[in-house]
């Protein structure tokens, strides 16, 4: 059971195929991961923007052995120190109001529905407008959430209580409303739809519209959050707030972990018994999330996030010149896509034999979703690495000669 060939006909004879995986990895540091024939990657998927902070940071596993070695799960039916104070570092990093913890993106988003559901519940509302295009989770309320027939197919009868409106379009929203709209749920930069921002004009312009007909705005952080765009959070790189927010992917570093976060006044709507999790705000989860938090301010990844993408987003734009098959870069922080003519996943296989590991977003999209602690030199390498690739799906110059 050494070799990735046994390894993978292992895991397709045993585990249910609801995915595709293609290389075997068996350890990482940092930026890159080896199989088991020791090949060395280049990880821009980061385990999906998960490992934020790269793989195995000495602090964040020094933090999780620690915590493992001293009280590794309690419920919440006691006090546990971990999960007061990453409450308290994630509220004062946002909305100034309170936490709910979770294991996953999916269940946090289920308890913010069942939040906005319970504070509208007396008014009679609890209908929730989400974005075409979106991607929210795989639980049935989530999957119904997102707006993509894709992964709603072969699951109906979906959940009432979901209306859906076009990405950073106004009006389509407004006309989405009707008496029973309790909130609007957006993404940031929508991730798994493309890697699409949503305009300055849209976000400010959904606050107004959702303080004029008394809705939530509840944003879905769980693949722009933690430092991806730049920003803690996604939703910083707008002049307004949401009601509440939700985290997952990067907050544990791989640890599972979700969150809720939300103003004071919204959070305050649920009482004792309204909602719960047998592992959430577990020791071991806060305390890798409390060493992510340590890790991105010590190591001033935020400002770091920034000027990567800067260098990433002009190396990418010389494809975009060089091939007429790739069309346009997208990006926000270390969230970064190449938008192609064709197949991106055909990119994405080719890149992966010449040792860049990224992911698609979509058909069309050749996502990169980088540590936030990348250096340039790993930029430099995935720029050449990809370029090899784009030349052999593409015929470069010299496959023209
Ligand atoms: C990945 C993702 C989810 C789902 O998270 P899981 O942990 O897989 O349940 C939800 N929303 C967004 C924006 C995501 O990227």
């Amino acid at each position: 059971m050494s070799k990735s060939t046994d390894i993978a006909a292992l895991f397709d004879q045993y585990v249910m195929h609801t995915y595709s995986p293609t290389a075997t990895l068996v350890d990482g540091s940092g930026c890159k991961v080896h199989n088991p024939e020791k090949n060395t990657f280049l990880d821009f998927t980061s385990g999906i923007a998960v490992h934020n902070v790269g793989h195995c940071h000495p602090k964040v596993v020094k933090a999780i052995q620690t915590q493992v070695a001293t009280l590794g799960h309690t419920s919440n039916l006691f006090y546990t120190t971990g999960q007061a104070l990453l409450a308290q570092r994630l509220s004062k990093l946002s909305l100034n109001g309170k936490c709910f913890f979770c294991n996953s993106g999916g269940e946090a988003n289920e308890a913010m529905i069942k939040l906005a559901r319970a504070w509208g519940h007396e008014k009679g509302k609890y209908e929730i407008i989400s974005m075409q295009n979106s991607f929210h989770g795989r639980t049935l309320a989530t999957l119904t959430a997102t707006g993509q027939a894709k992964v709603q197919k072969g699951f109906d009868p979906l959940p009432i209580g979901f209306a859906y409106a076009e990405f950073n379009n106004l009006d389509s929203v407004k006309a989405a409303i009707n008496e029973h709209t309790v909130a609007v749920l957006i993404e940031a930069v929508q991730g798994e739809g493309g890697v699409i921002p949503a305009t300055e004009e849209f976000v400010v312009g959904l606050r107004k519209l959702c303080d004029e007909k008394g809705l939530l705005l509840l944003c879905d952080e769980v693949q722009c959050g933690m430092g991806r765009t730049g920003k803690w959070f996604g939703w910083q790189n707008y002049p307004v707030k949401p009601d509440a927010f939700t985290l997952a992917k990067a907050l544990a570093d791989g640890i599972p972990m979700g969150a809720l976060v939300a103003t004071a006044a919204l959070s305050d709507v649920f009482k004792p018994g309204m909602h719960a999790s047998t592992f959430g705000g577990n020791p071991v989860s806060c305390a890798a999330a409390l060493a992510v938090l340590d890790v991105i301010e010590e190591e001033g990844l935020l400002e770091h996030t920034s000027k990567m993408s800067e260098l990433f987003v002009e190396g990418l734009n010389v494809f975009v010149e060089k091939y007429e098959q790739v069309l346009e870069v997208r990006a926000k922080g270390l969230m970064v896509g190449l938008v192609v003519e064709g197949s991106a996943k055909e990119i994405v296989d080719a890149c992966r034999d010449n040792g860049l590991l990224c992911c698609v977003a979509g058909e069309h999209v050749v996502r990169f979703l980088p540590p936030l602690n990348v250096k340039e030199t790993n930029i430099e390498e995935a720029l050449e690495m990809l370029g090899d690739a784009l030349d052999s799906v593409y015929g470069g110059e010299e496959a023209a000669e």
